[in-house]
């Protein structure tokens, strides 16, 4: 096999790679999973991105998963005259109304949040621009906040604002993330992740959206919150899986911090079976230079160390100007960290997850692959279940995950080692032995002679998880 990666690759489209040539030399490098940041671009530009990624799947006949990023309660400044620059212990005013524009002349400044001031109260922070510049509260007044600066910058139109010691009023999904929501849903994106998560009614509200409208996806928690933190193993419980997004998170918390989140969310995650994804910065500099510094080098490999699922490229894909390169590099940093032992590391799994039959089954055929040294591990699955279980055990030989329709395949994508395989859907163990010996040839991932160890179930019906386990050697052409 070419490719001997495990960790998966998250890239973000935009500007820089929406072309389908961009597109195709992004797939060819290693894209598993393109993200469309719904906080910017319109619905044309994403229906016209997603048409085009298919169309480079197709091409490349490889299955790509689309995450749509929804936007979630993020909170901007409005509309400027140009810059602003403020300094240290000037007082300005961030207004909730948001429809005028900003000057440096009158110190005024309008935000897109309705009820910040009634949010926010004296002593508290504001943080702008990522957290650049912060300004504290001094007063209300009406719909203004008056604000000593504390640390000063230059600010631009709808510069992001972070409130971490307040509890916002905004709900988790804005009337924005339910027109996206819908949007992306009728589109066919294969996952939802939900910006700015507080609770796990955030998580389950979502879920009876895409109930109501009539198709569920897998839905990826963002933690970026210190909400999130607090209720982080309920928020994964009720979720897929969660995006350690540390863009926000270290502006909302102390950065500090950050690193130990992103461990223990991490373990806490794959103990209940669930994916994992570290995003933001990983390959920063490469949004100006062909190539990466040495400590981002050692962030993508602390990821993998770490165990998650997948890595995410922003700005390095979106906007920057060497996007291919940047994930050359995040393929080759990835694969290569997977050479230390850290990256097969198994956490103890939680109860309610060791009581399933079907965590006992994929447990079990990971053993049987690793005694007998089998050369594949076959997972035949509807829901995905089976695969995402047994890749978490992160075993040493090839896992195949079986499914029968796009769908199915495509979420593999986010899988820490599963190679997609998609076949015709079987009527019985042995038609689907049959299939995966012939399908699993054509596409250069099992050779004859080679011993299998399939999980499976019977019968095949969706109400079903995994209640089975077949060794088997291949003998192509048997069927
Ligand atoms: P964003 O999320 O890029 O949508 O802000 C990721 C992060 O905050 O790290
Ligand atoms: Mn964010």
């Amino acid at each position: 096999m070419k490719d001997h990666r495990r960790t998966k690759i998250v890239c973000t489209i935009g500007p820089a790679s929406r072309s389908p040539e961009v597109l195709e030399q992004l797939v060819r490098a290693g894209l598993d999973v393109a993200r469309l940041n719904f906080s910017h671009g319109t619905h044309d530009d994403h229906r016209e991105t997603y048409a085009r990624i298919r169309a480079v799947e197709a091409k490349v006949r490889r299955p790509i998963a689309v995450l749509q990023d929804l936007q979630g309660p993020k909170i901007r400044l409005g509309t400027l005259d140009g810059e602003v620059q403020l300094e240290p212990d000037q007082e300005i005013v961030i207004s909730s109304e948001g429809d005028f524009t900003g000057t440096a002349a009158s110190g005024r400044l309008p935000s897109t949040y309705p009820h910040l001031a009634q949010d926010v109260k004296p002593g508290e922070m504001i943080l702008l621009a990522d957290g650049r510049l912060r300004v504290e509260v001094l007063e209300i007044e009406g719909p203004d906040v008056r604000c000593r600066v504390i640390v000063g910058g230059v600010l631009t139109s709808r510069k992001g604002i972070n409130l971490p010691g307040s509890m916002l009023s905004i709900p988790a999904l804005t009337d924005k993330d339910l027109e996206d929501l819908k949007f992306g849903l009728d589109l066919g994106v294969d996952y939802v992740a939900l910006s700015f998560v507080r609770t796990p009614h955030d998580v389950t509200r979502l879920q009876d959206r895409m109930r109501q409208h009539g198709r569920i996806v897998p839905i990826i928690s963002k933690i970026e919150k210190p909400e999130a933190v607090e209720y982080l193993e309920h928020i994964i419980d009720v979720s897929d899986g969660i995006m350690i997004a540390r863009g926000d998170l270290g502006v909302e918390l102390p950065p500090e911090q950050v690193p130990r989140v992103q461990r223990t969310g991490i373990r806490m995650a794959r103990e209940r079976g669930k994916l994992t994804v570290v995003a933001t910065q990983m390959l920063m500099s490469m949004t100006t230079h062909a190539r990466p510094t040495h400590a981002e080098v050692s962030d993508v490999a602390n990821a993998v160390f770490d165990g998650a699922d997948a890595v995410m490229l922003s700005e390095e894909t979106a906007a920057g100007q060497f996007p291919v390169r940047a994930v050359e590099t995040m393929s080759a940093l990835a694969a290569s960290a997977e050479e230390a032992p850290e990256a097969f590391m198994t956490p103890d799994f939680v109860e309610s997850l060791r009581s399933s039959h079907a965590w006992a089954i994929c447990r079990a055929a990971v053993v049987t692959a690793d005694e007998i040294r089998a050369d594949a591990l076959v997972s035949y699955t509807h829901q995905g279940l089976g695969p995402r279980l047994v890749a978490n055990w992160r075993p040493r030989c090839l896992v195949i995950g079986v499914a029968k329709t796009d769908e199915e395949v495509r979420r593999m994508g986010l899988y820490w080692g599963v190679r997609p395989l998609k076949l015709v859907a079987p009527t019985s163990v042995e038609g689907l032995l049959g299939s995966v010996e012939n399908a699993g040839v054509d596409e250069g991932l099992l050779k004859s002679g080679q011993t299998i160890v399939m999980t499976t179930k019977i019968p095949f019906t969706d109400e079903q998880n995994t209640n089975m386990l077949k060794v088997h050697t291949i003998e192509r052409g048997r069927r």
